[in-house]
């Protein structure tokens, strides 16, 4: 900024105690029929919170509010500082591919591309692919179990395969905030446990804030917070 003589390591400093998600009075309802009430939580880099609740509770949607794939009725969200909801179609696309990493249920992966390939595909939606990003779609492959898989196909993987190339996927835009909806909800326990067990590891590096919905209080138990959705409010456990 021209005359303020901004010091740089100072706005490092102060980007480093900015929360990299609040949501403040968030409400959803459909027509009369309330799902969230007056939700307000804040999540630091480096922090992993879990939210339970049971079916129906609303969950997903106040996930998908915070990864700006669906808008509160009031209240609003702000990712590192910034307000999506300012943003238009375009910006808010590129703002989500390059912010928020997502892990579904579903790996929805493209049958048709390598895991590799797939792993890449949000490099790819924006830009050109560089042997940078290449090589670190092996490493975070790598990193997840995966580093002999590379040419392979998502049909020649097991369910909890494919949910490993969907965290690699979710990883590869570096982004400061990963949200995962019930990432382990169609696996067998064993299976579960090694998905969780990557979701955790690789959660924590590039200061990344981490929420994971869940139907496990085992894995609850796990993240440095736990919430309870119930009602359309959300408590502390
Ligand atoms: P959870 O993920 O906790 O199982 P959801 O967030 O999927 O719950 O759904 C919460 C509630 O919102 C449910 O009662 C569901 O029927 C309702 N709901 C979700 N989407 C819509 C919609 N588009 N229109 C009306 N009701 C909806
Ligand atoms: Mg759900």
């Amino acid at each position: 900024m021209k005359g303020t003589d901004a010091d740089p390591s100072v706005c490092r400093l102060a980007d480093s105690f900015m929360p990299v998600l609040i949501t403040k009075s968030l409400s959803k309802s459909y027509g009369s029929l309330s799902i969230l009430t007056d939700i307000t939580i804040s999540v630091q880099a480096g922090e992993s919170i879990s939210i339970t609740g049971p079916s129906g509770s609303g969950k997903s949607t106040l996930l998908h509010i915070i990864g700006t794939l669906d808008e509160p009725t009031s209240g609003f969200v702000m990712i590192e500082g910034e307000d999506p909801s300012k943003l238009d179609d375009g910006a808010l696309s590129r703002f989500r591919n390059e912010r928020i990493g997502f892990v579904f249920q579903d790996a929805y992966l493209l049958p048709q591309f390598s895991v590799l390939e797939n792993v890449l595909l949000p490099i790819r939606a924006f830009g050109n692919v560089t042997e940078n990003d290449q090589a670190r779609g092996r490493d975070l492959l790598q990193t997840v179990g995966l580093g002999e898989r590379l040419t392979h196909l998502p049909a020649q993987l097991s369910g909890g395969e494919r949910q490993r190339v969907a965290i690699a996927r979710s990883l590869i835009m570096r982004p400061r905030l990963l949200l995962c909806d019930e990432p382990t909800g169609n696996l067998d326990q064993q299976t579960a446990d090694q998905v969780t067990e990557t979701i955790l590891k690789t959660s924590v590096g590039d200061d990344r804030a981490l929420i994971l919905i869940t139907h496990s209080d085992t894995l609850a138990s796990r993240t440095n917070r736990h919430f309870r959705l119930r009602e359309g409010q959300c408590y502390e456990v």
